[in-house]
């Protein structure tokens, strides 16, 4: 990876953890941060929020939510703005999740005005982007990433307020990887497509995330690679061993 970009780590609980176990968690991902020289950000589920919050208060670990709605108030039941993620001290979004894409037909134009929404309210936005295992095998890996970069991503990014994460859907806990070879590929490519959409500069500075089936036994042969500058995590964020381990491998 590129020096100048902090790598990120960042753990999607998914819809995992009780209180007394995503406090537990958190509480032993805190006590072990200094010995990581990466950023760390955990996403729990949204009522975990502010529980989760008070042990990470005070540390370095960053707090960010699964989504956001694109409004900011109003007759939306069940679904959490931006402005109140931002009011309770989050910094990140994940938005675009496969998983969200798959379970609630999001799509790209509505992940980008979810974007829109979390750039209003100052959360950076973690953009998630990938293949499917029948788009892989019909060679369209690039033209879907591509196409979802076209797509997800309104006008006004910058290396600050996005984070992209590329994550194959097919490696999503399924404990498949992609070659290291077409992770190159992929990270590189990713970042051209980001230049064309927000210039050479903020390409340089935004951070490109490889998710997929990270584990302490194979996070170092992908996070050392110049274009990725950082992970994704679902299953391995559950256990904080796991969790640092993977954050230890940053180069
Ligand atoms: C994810 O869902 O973002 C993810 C990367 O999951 P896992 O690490 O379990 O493959």
């Amino acid at each position: 990876m590129n020096k100048s970009r902090q790598s990120l780590i960042a753990g999607n609980w998914k819809m995992n953890m009780s209180v007394a176990e995503g406090c537990a968690l958190a509480q032993q991902i805190v006590s072990q941060a200094a010995t990581v020289s990466c950023e760390l950000l955990l996403c729990p589920p949204a009522p975990l929020l502010g529980f989760v919050m008070a042990e990470t208060n005070g540390s370095e670990v960053q707090l960010g939510s699964q989504d956001c709605h694109f409004n900011d108030a109003g007759a939306h039941t069940g679904d959490t703005s931006a402005k109140l993620l931002a009011d309770i001290g989050c910094g990140y979004v994940i938005l675009g999740h496969s998983e969200r894409r798959a379970d609630h037909g999001e799509t790209d134009q509505q992940v980008a005005a979810k974007v829109t929404a979390a750039w209003r309210n100052q959360l950076t936005a973690i953009i998630c982007i990938g293949e499917t295992e029948s788009q892989r095998d019909a060679g369209k890996t690039l033209s879907v990433v591509r196409a979802q970069i076209a797509g997800s991503i309104p006008p006004g990014a910058t290396g600050a307020n996005t984070v992209i994460a590329y994550e194959p859907v097919w490696a999503i806990g399924s404990g498949k990887v992609p070659s290291v070879n077409d992770v190159t590929k992929i990270h590189a490519e990713t970042r051209t497509a980001f230049a064309e959409a927000a210039g050479a500069g903020e390409a340089e500075l935004v951070r490109i995330l490889y998710g997929g089936s990270l584990k302490p036994e194979n996070a170092s042969e992908f996070l050392a690679l110049e274009d990725v500058d950082g992970g994704l995590i679902g299953g391995a964020s559950l256990k904080a061993q796991d969790f640092i381990s993977i954050a230890s491998s940053c180069p």
